[in-house]
């Protein structure tokens, strides 16, 4: 039989942690993506180098391969349209149309009984002074935010004089939570009520970056099974094949509230390469690739933390432990808030 061949879209880490899990079930994987420098191209089979608007580049990678994935949000949903029509592109563009904007995403959650922060759509200064009920607050792009950035704290009526942004973008405002807690929940859906889902991750950000995360989550159980519930049915919902993150806040009080969806695999769930007998990566090809669903089992405990800047330079000439595990994204420039790569540290159950 010939081997599948996985076109993924981006090549960044998520995308070098794919092509890495494709490749150990024996699937090829090419990668697409508009920087001559990707990572990605050091993990996968094939690399293709293009605009993601560029058709001619769209088409040259869709004829190579058998179905299409992506490893970031972000890409226009135009060029997945493009694609969709020719080959398979999982999970389906529309989720994306949806997840793309912070505010059709929020508006969705919502209707689905899901709890959010209070938030509202901002089109004007106006409209911000008059929703200072939301105060303190943050102000996002309702679009290509990621790790903080497109984000404005706002802790003050003066703060939003202050503002050196163009209201001609759309943006959302959102109340602040106040944090006792962030958690992930991780599912990969194969079909109608067809899941493997991992326990919920508890994360730590520094300055809205990951820096690092770990199983167990220390959290009651009411939470464990509400966060659980609510990432399937988002992901039933969505009719979405593949894996899936649900990032939630837990506020002082212990209220559960969604903060978003991302449509991938996700930083928080590197840990599940070293954890469980099957990754976020490897469940989600087997998912997209409509390859048998395995039982996921959870082997230790652990913790991941990000090595953000120049953080990865002292573990590059370091001796790891046996029950630690270094991840190098090999990228070519180190970068402040550029994460480099990750270190996985396991505990027994
Ligand atoms: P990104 O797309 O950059 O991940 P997020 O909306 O997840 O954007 O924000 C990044 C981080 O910023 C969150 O994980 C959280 O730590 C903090 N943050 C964002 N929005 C809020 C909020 N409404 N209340 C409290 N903290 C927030
Ligand atoms: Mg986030």
């Amino acid at each position: 039989m010939n081997k599948t061949t996985l076109g993924i879209i981006g090549g960044g880490q998520l995308g070098s942690l794919l092509a890495s899990a494709a490749r150990k079930i024996g699937i090829r994987t090419i990668i697409f993506c508009n920087d001559i420098d990707a990572p990605g191209q050091k993990f996968s089979d094939n690399f293709i180098l293009g605009e993601y608007n560029n058709e001619k580049k769209i088409n040259e990678f869709v004829e190579k391969v058998d179905l299409v994935t992506f490893e970031f949000e972000n890409i226009p949903y135009t060029t997945l349209k493009i694609i969709d029509k020719i080959k398979k592109v999982l999970p389906s563009p529309e989720i994306n149309q949806i997840i793309q904007n912070r505010l059709k995403e929020k508006n969705f959650i919502n209707n689905l009984d899901i709890k959010t922060t209070s938030y509202v759509k901002i089109k004007s200064i106006e409209d911000l002074k008059s929703n200072s009920k939301l105060i303190p607050g943050i102000l996002k792009t309702c679009t290509l935010g990621y790790d903080g950035k497109g984000q404005f704290k706002i802790n003050s009526i003066k703060d939003i004089d202050l503002l050196t942004i163009d209201y001609k973008k759309e943006y959302i405002f959102e109340k602040l939570v106040d944090l006792k807690k962030e958690i992930s929940v991780i599912i990969t859906r194969f079909g109608p009520n067809s899941y493997e889902i991992y326990e919920p991750i508890e994360n730590i950000h520094e300055n809205q970056i990951l820096k690092s995360s770990k199983i167990p989550a220390k959290i009651n159980n009411e939470i464990i099974d509400v966060s659980k519930k609510w990432a399937k049915l988002i992901s039933e919902e969505l009719k979405y094949i593949g894996t899936l993150c649900v990032e939630y806040f837990i506020d002082k009080n212990e209220n559960l509230y969604v903060n978003e969806i991302a449509p991938r695999v996700h930083n928080s769930g590197h840990l599940t390469i070293n954890s469980h007998n099957i990754s976020q990566f490897e469940n989600h090809i087997r998912a997209v690739c409509n390859l048998e669903k395995r039982k996921t089992i959870k082997l230790f405990n652990a913790k991941m933390i990000n090595l953000i800047g120049n953080d990865i330079l002292e573990y590059r000439n370091k001796k790891i432990s046996n029950n630690e595990f270094f991840y190098d994204y090999l990228k070519k420039d180190v970068k402040k808030n550029r994460k480099m790569g990750h270190i996985t540290k396991l505990f027994t159950l």
